[in-house]
């Protein structure tokens, strides 16, 4: 325990092995992650590991955002460090991405880890506060993450706020005004949030997983990346798998594996009876995807088949499974969750959501649709709904005509 810390004043909250066992939450916070010592920020602020060194190794690893945006985080820190302070650095843990868990077991079986890549990237940038945003949700994380913040090391003050239920809050933008106290309204870009963030100051939001990964990469190396990889991709990926195969959850697999591959090496097979028919290989916005079609589950490598993997939310769906309907419910969970704040995203998946849901579909009009709303939306959340539908009629031709 560093210096100056005291842990036993933190308020046990029924978190630890040993708290009594009526009390809820007993047991996510074991005494080990309690009495954390954070190491590689411990080697950054001593001088140990400078600057220029921990930017060169993510370099060198090629890690990029996790979140789904896939920007080089070297580069986001480079940029947030060259503008004037005062600068801030937020946590994204508002995942919400539909087929998305793995933020949550992040923060449920390393939420320090997440915590120390955190306060690396308010050291890199010399940022003066950490917000770290959490989806409502995860209440049991928000118990755990109060109490880990209570005992951490260092001066940087970790804010630790609430999302509201808003999947559109995941974007960082919306989830700034969020956190300045406004609706979770996605602004206009340019300025960027490394330029004009949280409360007008450069802001550094990393996602989780990301975060996690700065941590582990300055620990043991760039190798931990470089020697990973498959298919002409390089690093790690951590895959939330859901749907019709025997071992679903969170798999950290070599990044740029196949769909075939990441079921049989990670998943145990298909169910039993099951055969792969579709997938999406992104959550609700990254599109469905035949059996057949199998590129790397890597960024980049899924968009010239209409989809894109973004936060690598794999659904696995089988010859039992309707399409259709599964597009009319992402269809409608995107009316539901857009903000409205422009035209062709508020009108158009409330539009598209009673298109999709007429017995044969309008191809050409669904398709003048999904054209202005990539065109004119504001931010991805208009811009990727219509991969719901373009994929289907894409791959799927005779399940809508
Ligand atoms: Fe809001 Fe949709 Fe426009 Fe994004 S695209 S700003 S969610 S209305």
């Amino acid at each position: 325990v560093p210096e100056g810390v005291v842990v036993e004043e933190a308020p046990c909250m029924g978190l630890c092995d040993h708290a009594p066992a009526s009390l809820p939450g007993k047991g996510v916070v074991s005494d080990a992650i309690l009495h954390e010592d954070y190491p590689v920020l411990a080697r950054c602020r001593s001088g140990e590991l400078p600057r220029d060194e921990v930017l060169a190794e993510l370099e060198r690893a090629g890690l990029r955002g996790m979140g789904g945006a896939g920007f080089p985080t070297a580069r986001k820190w480079r940029a947030v460090a060259a503008r004037p302070g005062p600068r801030l650095v937020v946590v994204n843990a508002d995942e919400g991405e539909p087929g998305t868990f793995k933020d949550r077991w992040f923060l449920q079986t390393n939420a320090a880890r997440v915590l120390e890549g955190a306060l690396i990237a308010a050291w890199a940038v010399e940022a003066d506060e950490v917000y770290l945003y959490l989806r409502d949700e995860y209440a049991d994380l928000h118990k755990l993450l109060t109490v880990l913040i209570r005992a951490l090391p260092g001066s940087v003050p970790v804010h630790l706020r609430r999302g509201a239920g808003a999947y559109v809050c995941g974007e960082e933008s919306a989830l700034i005004e969020s956190l300045e106290g406004k609706r979770g309204l996605p602004r206009q870009r340019p300025p960027y949030v490394a330029e004009v963030g949280l409360f007008g100051r450069p802001t550094v939001v990393n996602n989780v997983e990301t975060l996690y990964w700065v941590s582990r990469i300055l620990a043991e190396g760039a190798e931990l990346f470089t020697d990973e990889g498959r298919n002409g991709h390089r690093g790690l990926r951590t895959y939330s798998v859901s749907g019709r195969v025997r071992l679903p959850g969170v798999k950290i697999a070599p990044n740029g594996i196949t769909i075939t591959e990441l079921i049989e090496e990670f998943c145990g097979g298909m169910e039993d009876g099951h055969q792969l028919r579709a997938y999406l290989p992104g959550g609700a916005s990254g599109g469905f995807l035949p059996a057949h079609v199998t590129p790397p589950l890597a960024f980049g490598a899924i968009e010239e088949h209409g989809g894109f993997i973004g936060s690598a939310a794999v659904v696995v769906f089988s010859q039992e499974d309707d399409l259709r309907a599964h597009a009319l419910n992402l269809a409608r969970f995107f009316a539901h969750e857009s903000c409205g704040q422009c035209t062709p995203c508020r009108v158009g998946t409330a539009k598209a959501a009673d298109l999709l849901a007429s017995p044969r579909w309008d191809e050409d009009l669904l398709n003048d649709l999904a054209q202005v709303m990539r065109d004119a939306s504001i931010c991805g959340l208009g811009q990727a709904a219509p991969n719901v539908w373009q994929s289907l009629l894409r791959h799927f031709p005779e399940v809508v005509t």
